[in-house]
């Protein structure tokens, strides 16, 4: 499973790096593989809000030319959706939320966000209404209360209890020796994988952006802690547009959307019920003829 979710896991670095250099934090984080990344277009707007409404239309894509990893790829979202996107390691799962983020371009076909062209929109921008959720969240060496600040910098204490509170991480951080104070060891070590995620639903919550990307948990959690997550997710992604990665079949079957990934093809796409109809990737999986890694 590290294999797996170490892609998105850089991206989510870049992400980290981007927004600590733009609001003038220290960089805490450590740059993998940053891309390089063109200016924005000097006439790039500023979204002051953003509803969510994702579309991509015919979106190809290679890391190096001659390679395509993603083919064609549409399919739409609207705000609120969620979109899981289902599909065996290598198939370009990660490189879609990417794309999203625009750490990188299509070579083919378009993003759309909120009807507007993504080339058009200043990156700072489209990411300041993006957060994410991922196995290994990032966190750093600091207080509990910095670590979820770090989804609003400017945010007072009362908020960031307010969000620790939704993210149900509100008790546990009261049981810490010094509480919101307790000082997480680099790279957020003294707490439970589970925290750890719980400490990033309350940031993310905080962030209180338009567009979700979720990376679910493949490792065991404890059930008391898994119960507290998935509360916690569903407060965080109401009225969000979400983007999971997803391995349960669980949270699959919700979702508004599956989209089925295989070697960078949009192999199938619909609901739950649509999918299992058909004699394909998603029906096999249901069946557990197929297991996702
Ligand atoms: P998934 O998230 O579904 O596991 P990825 O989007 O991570 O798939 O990867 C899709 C393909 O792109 C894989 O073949 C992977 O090896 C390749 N790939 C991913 N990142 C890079 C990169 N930075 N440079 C070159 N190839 C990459």
């Amino acid at each position: 499973s590290r294999q797996f979710t170490r892609p998105l896991n850089d991206l989510a670095n870049q992400w980290n790096t981007l927004l600590s250099a733009m609001a003038g934090a220290e960089r805490v984080f450590q740059i993998m593989d940053e891309p390089v990344e063109a200016a924005d277009e000097s006439e790039a707007a500023v979204l002051e809000r953003m509803e969510g409404r994702v579309e991509f239309r015919g979106v190809s894509f290679a890391y190096q030319e001659g390679h395509p990893i993603l083919r064609h790829i549409s399919f739409e979202a609207e705000p609120g959706e969620t979109v899981a996107f289902v599909g065996p390691t290598g198939a370009g799962k990660s490189t879609i939320i990417g794309l999203l983020c625009r750490f990188y371009e299509p070579s083919a076909g378009s993003i759309r966000i909120d009807g507007l062209p993504a080339s058009g929109i200043r990156r700072d921008s489209l990411r300041a209404h993006m957060a994410f959720v991922l196995q290994d969240p990032f966190l750093f060496e600091g207080t509990i209360r910095d670590n979820i600040r770090y989804g609003k910098l400017d945010a007072a204490d009362e908020e960031v209890e307010e969000a620790a509170k939704l993210a149900n991480a509100h008790s546990f951080i009261m049981r810490l020796p010094g509480g919101y104070g307790a000082k997480l060891k680099p790279d957020g070590g003294g707490i439970s994988q589970g925290q750890k995620q719980l400490i990033a639903i309350a940031r993310a919550i905080l962030a209180d952006p338009a567009i979700l990307v979720l990376d679910e948990a493949t490792s065991s959690i404890d059930t008391v802690t898994e119960i507290k997550i998935q509360e916690a997710l569903q407060r965080l992604m109401k009225g969000r547009t979400s983007f999971v990665i997803a391995h349960r079949l669980n949270t699959i079957q919700t979702a508004d959307r599956i989209i089925v990934l295989q070697d960078g093809k949009v192999t199938e796409s619909g609901a739950h019920d649509e999918l299992l109809v058909r004699d394909g990737f998603y029906s096999k999986l249901v069946n557990g003829q197929v297991v996702l890694t």
